[in-house]
């Protein structure tokens, strides 16, 4: 009799450790979706300009430096989140050979263009500056190419949230039909003024370690946004 009372304690304790454990693994996956919001995507991240090429001058600061500094930070934030990330530069060059005999510019955005065409990401998303001869104008502004809806509700978020997270800028999120890579870009794609250069309360910003990450935080949530959200902000 005690023997049948102790066999039957040892399978009620045993299916007690198979329910438990099978519980803590499902948690655990649900606790992981939760928290990994871009589990399995891929994205890529493109630093503007880089080498020679040094984008917008706003006084003694060079578009490239800051586009780059942003870009790892997304970079982070998005690895934080779950996300394979490839970066389309990780150091101050671009993609052109230095021999190269063509238009430096051509052969280093048709490179950015296979890189991306390459690693079929989930989106995409590029790092830029502005300059204008007036110092007047400031705030981010996100750029998208008219051709996919998707490209659209994507600026969107991002935009929204550089909106609600830097406070500063009151710009809308615009298409854009001339950009080289937002053209090639499978959607959702989207191209990121961060501030202007000539601005110089802007610039002051752009140049601080505390704002660029703040600015990159703000980009990495629209774009985990998109992915985990359902409505997409409106533009006003
Ligand atoms: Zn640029």
């Amino acid at each position: 009799m005690r023997r049948k009372w102790l066999a039957g304690i040892l399978v009620v304790g045993a299916l007690s450790v198979v329910v438990a454990v099978g519980w803590l693994i499902t948690s655990m996956h649900t606790w992981k979706a939760w928290n990994l919001p871009l589990s399995g995507r891929v994205l890529v991240v493109d630093a503007g300009h880089g080498g020679p090429d040094g984008g917008a001058v706003g006084g003694e600061t060079e578009e490239k430096e800051i586009a780059l500094a942003i870009a790892r930070d997304i970079r982070n934030y998005l690895q934080e989140a779950g996300a394979l990330v490839i970066m389309t530069r990780d150091s101050d060059r671009d993609l052109s050979d230095e021999d190269y005999t063509g238009r430096h510019k051509t052969q280093d955005l048709m490179r950015r263009a296979r890189l991306i065409q390459t690693s079929s990401p989930d989106a995409f998303i590029s790092i830029h500056m502005n300059a204008i001869p007036s110092a007047r104008w400031r705030g981010a502004q996100t750029f998208y190419h008219p051709k996919s809806i998707k490209n659209q509700k994507f600026a969107r978020f991002i935009q929204d949230s550089l909106k609600k997270n830097l406070g500063n800028t009151d710009r809308y999120a615009r298409p854009i039909g001339h950009v080289y890579l937002l053209k090639k870009a499978a959607p959702p794609a989207a191209l990121v003024e961060v501030g202007f250069l000539s601005n110089p309360d802007e610039r002051h910003l752009l140049i601080q370690k505390n704002y660029q990450r703040k600015a990159a935080h703000a980009i990495s949530q629209g774009i985990m946004r998109y992915f985990t959200s359902e409505k997409t902000p409106a533009d006003e």
